[in-house]
């Protein structure tokens, strides 16, 4: 707007009355809370009374940066301003668009499908368009196949890093971190940070200034009492751990399995020497028959004497083509 102070105010003023329902309000920054909203004021007033006013009658509100989205570097550890996001002062819809910067293409992106629809774009549960959030840096990104063959930097400006390999082992946050960077990227999609070689610092995740930091290690540690011992070491010592007891008592489950199937099989094979209740009551009715005498034979008839006249007939077989049998069938014939 061309005005400035009261001027500003009217204008303003004038703006959200002939404009309700009918604009979009974008914020972009922290909204201090602490001393009574004193640390940031608007003519005078504290700017969540401003925030507040400007959203009561816009069709929706955007929140451009994670300091809109949950008070950013402000709202870390330390912070003395009381600084929260823009949430908790806006009535109406919200889409929040977080990011340390904010990706310029998704505020066009999200400006543009509410010009396209007449509605803002659908989003998670913190307000985050998932066209834009819906996915992991982690799953985008070009390094994932070194990430996957075990290709790690180990060391800033080492071969791997000369190599274009993955920067898990550098601290990048990518796999817990939803965002488009590596789909999108900055600069008219010139670049993103992994692709310029440093680890994603998880810009776009809630409370990402102290839930992310250091930057360039793994997780930090949750223990107060032992702050160089990271999220990572308590995680794979937990994994070794746990494998530990594992592989124990797979080996006991293993052992107690063959001593059962040993002890099994020697039953088995004495089952086999030792006749079993059924068998030994068979094998004593076998003797008892046995035992008893067989009955005695009966004789046989005596045969009867032939009668004379049915004396045996000798056949007579022609075995020798030509020879004289009459000898043989006369010494056959009986008188
Ligand atoms: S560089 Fe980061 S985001 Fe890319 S694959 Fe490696 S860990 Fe994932």
């Amino acid at each position: 707007m061309a005005p400035s102070g009261a001027d500003a105010s009217a204008t303003l003023a004038a703006s959200l009355k002939a404009n309700r329902d009918r604009y979009l309000a974008v914020i972009e920054g922290s909204v201090p809370t602490a001393a009574n909203g004193a640390m940031c004021t608007v003519a005078g007033r504290p700017v969540a009374d401003v925030i507040r006013e400007v959203t009561a009658g816009a069709a929706g509100t955007i929140a451009v940066g994670s300091c809109a989205f949950d008070g950013g570097l402000s709202a870390a550890s330390g912070g003395a301003t009381g600084a929260s996001g823009v949430a908790p002062f806006v009535s109406g819809t919200l889409v929040a668009l977080p990011g340390c910067p904010i990706n310029a293409f998704n505020l066009a992106a999200t400006l543009v499908h509410y010009l396209t629809f007449n509605e803002l774009p659908p989003t998670d549960a913190g307000g985050r368009p998932l066209f834009a959030y819906g996915a992991l840096v982690h799953n985008e990104c070009e390094r994932r196949a070194h990430f996957e063959f075990g290709e790690f930097v180990q060391a800033w400006g080492d071969e791997g890093a000369q190599k274009g390999w993955c920067l898990y082992k550098m601290g990048c946050k990518g796999p817990e971190t939803y965002a488009n960077c590596a789909s999108a990227g900055f600069d008219g999609g010139l670049s993103w940070p992994v692709k310029a070689g440093v680890g994603c610092i998880g810009c776009t995740m809630p409370a990402f200034w102290d839930a992310m930091s250091p930057f360039t290690r793994r997780l930090p540690s949750p223990l107060p009492f032992l702050p160089n011992v990271t999220a990572d070491d308590i995680g794979q010592a937990a994994v070794i751990g746990i494998a530990g007891v594992a592989g124990l008592h797979a080996v006991g489950s293993y052992v107690r399995a063959n001593r059962q199937g040993a002890a099994a099989r020697r039953a088995k094979a004495a089952a086999k020497l030792v006749p079993s209740g059924a068998a030994i009551e068979g094998a004593a009715v076998a003797v008892a028959v046995a035992a008893e005498p067989m009955p005695a034979a009966e004789p046989m008839p005596a045969a009867e004497p032939a009668a004379a006249d049915e004396a045996p007939t000798t056949i007579l077989v022609d075995a020798v083509p030509g020879a004289d049998l009459d000898a043989d069938a006369g010494a056959g014939e009986s008188d």
